[in-house]
């Protein structure tokens, strides 16, 4: 509880940002932290939606999925594939749109990266409707990929983020309004 405590202290709240009306939760104190990042890196790996053998690489979403994502997969022994924003990586690559709450986004992986029925487990460090999550969903499986399970450090309350990923083993370390 002192360790979950003090995690939750390093998070910072800041009101109309980007956007007026949202409240923006930053991870980026935990990661400027020795012990902060320390506590996270061992409450993600105790706390998967699934076993260690049940997957065999980590997808992350860029940008702060990258920052956890790598770490995370160096400990439990696993490889590492990057979800980039698209326009990012060398062809080939595969693709996928999703809405957002104006417009469009794309993110793009690496072909190559997934083998065909390849287990993995897609990360991201905050989960609010779960639109870019799923986009990432879409892309794993676009590629052979199986997709096995998402795991978040934070999850936002009262938007179903998770729900609406389609009933996949899911695990966020927080909760927050
Ligand atoms: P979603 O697609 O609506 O689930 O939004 C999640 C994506 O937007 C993730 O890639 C997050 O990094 C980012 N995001 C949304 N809200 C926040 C926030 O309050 N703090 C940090 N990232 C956020």
């Amino acid at each position: 509880a002192k360790d979950a405590d003090y995690l939750i202290s390093l998070m910072r709240a800041i009101p109309d940002f980007p956007k007026e009306g949202i409240l923006f939760r930053d991870i980026m104190p935990v990661f400027a932290d020795a012990r902060g990042m320390a506590i996270l890196m061992d409450a993600l790996v105790s706390n998967l939606s699934i076993p260690n053998d049940d997957f065999d690489a980590i997808a992350g979403l860029e940008a702060r999925g990258f920052l956890f994502g790598p770490i995370l997969a160096e400990r439990l022994g696993k490889g590492f594939i990057a979800v980039r924003k698209a326009g990012k990586l060398p062809p080939p690559t595969a693709k996928q749109s999703y809405a957002l709450e104006y417009g469009e986004a794309t993110i793009e992986i690496e072909r190559n990266a997934i083998r065909e029925g390849e287990r993995i487990l897609i990360v991201d460090d905050l989960i609010a409707t779960g639109g870019s999550a799923g986009a990432a969903r879409d892309l794993v499986i676009s590629c052979g990929g199986v997709v096995t399970g998402f795991s978040f450090i934070v999850e936002l309350a009262g938007l179903d983020g998770i729900q609406s990923l389609g009933g996949y083993p899911a695990s966020s370390l927080l909760t927050m309004p």
